[in-house]
C-alpha cells in the first residue's frame, strides 16, 4: 500500500513541476514517518526513498538506530533546547528553529562535536496563534544573528500552512514565503544561503511545488492517516 500510496504522490509531485516549469529534481519529497512503524519505512527502501520527516526526536533517534545510515533524516517538528544534543548529528536538516536562543544551543552542540548544523528557519505564515515559526518581519533579524555563530548554517525557510478544506487558499502564503526567501537571498548574508523552500503537506504540496517549494513535506498521502491513540 505505502509504495502505490507514494506511486501516486510521485506521479502528482511530477504534473505539478511540468506545470510550473520547474524539473522533477528540483523538489525533494520528504515521506513523514511520523507514528509509523519502521516496517513501513521498510517498504519504501528498495524504490530508494531516503528522506524521512519525524516531528519526535525520541522517535527519530530510535528509527535511527534501527535502519540504514543512508537515510537522510529531517527533524520537522518543534526543538526543545534540551533535546538538541541527541538530534543534531542525526538529522540531516532541522526545520523548525524559531528562536535565538534555540539556534545559540544548536550551535553550541556543533562547535561541542566540531560540525557545522544545516537549519530552516520556520515562519508562521498566517500568524496562526496555535502555530509555532517566527512572524516574517523577525525572519531576517533572526537570520542576521543566527549568521554570526560558529556551527549552525541557515540554508533557507519553512513553513506549516494552516489547514484549509481548499489548497488554494495557501497559495498566496506559499508565493509571500518565497519572495519572503528571495529577498533575504538577495541580501548575500555571510553564511547564509536561502536555497531551500519547506512547504506543502498531503493536502496542498500541489500548490506549494507551483509557488516555489524545494521541500515537500507528505505524511498522511503516503503512509496513510496516522492513529495517536496508539
Ligand atoms: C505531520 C507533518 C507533516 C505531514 O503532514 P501530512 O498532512 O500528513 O502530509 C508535514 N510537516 C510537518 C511539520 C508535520 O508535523
Amino acid at each position: 500500500m505505502v509504495v502505490e500510496n507514494l506511486a501516486k504522490v510521485e506521479k502528482k509531485v511530477c504534473a505539478a513541476c511540468e506545470r510550473a516549469g520547474r524539473r522533477r529534481d528540483e523538489v525533494t519529497l520528504i515521506a513523514v514517518s511520523k507514528t509509523k512503524p519502521v516496517s513501513m519505512i521498510e517498504e519504501l527502501l528498495p524504490g530508494g526513498t531516503r528522506d524521512f520527516g519525524e516531528n519526535k526526536v525520541q522517535e527519530l533517534c530510535e528509527k535511527y538506530e534501527q535502519l540504514p545510515k543512508d537515510i537522510r533524516w529531517h527533524l520537522i517538528g518543534h526543538l526543545q533546547r534540551n533535546k538538541v544534543k541527541y538530534v543534531v548529528d542525526k538529522a540531516c536538516l532541522i526545520h523548525s528553529v524559531d528562536s535565538l536562543r534555540l539556534a545559540e544551543a544548536i550551535s553550541a552542540e556543533g562547535k561541542k562535536r566540531g560540525i557545522t548544523v544545516p537549519v530552516l528557519i520556520e515562519v508562521n505564515v498566517a500568524g496562526e496563534e496555535s502555530k509555532f515559526g517566527v512572524k516574517p518581519e523577525e525572519a531576517e533579524g533572526l537570520i542576521r544573528e543566527i549568521a554570526g555563530m560558529p556551527s549552525i548554517s541557515v540554508k533557507g525557510l519553512m513553513t506549516i500552512a494552516p489547514y484549509v478544506e481548499n489548497p488554494e487558499e495557501n497559495r498566496i502564503h506559499f508565493s509571500n514565503l518565497r519572495k519572503l526567501c528571495v529577498d533575504i537571498k538577495n541580501k548575500n548574508i555571510d553564511n547564509v544561503s536561502m536555497n531551500i523552500l519547506s512547504m506543502g503537506m498531503t493536502g496542498d504540496y500541489e500548490v506549494a511545488i507551483e509557488e516555489g517549494a524545494t521541500m515537500i513535506r507528505v505524511g498522511t498521502g503516503i503512509f496513510g492517516e496516522r492513529d495517536y491513540n496508539i
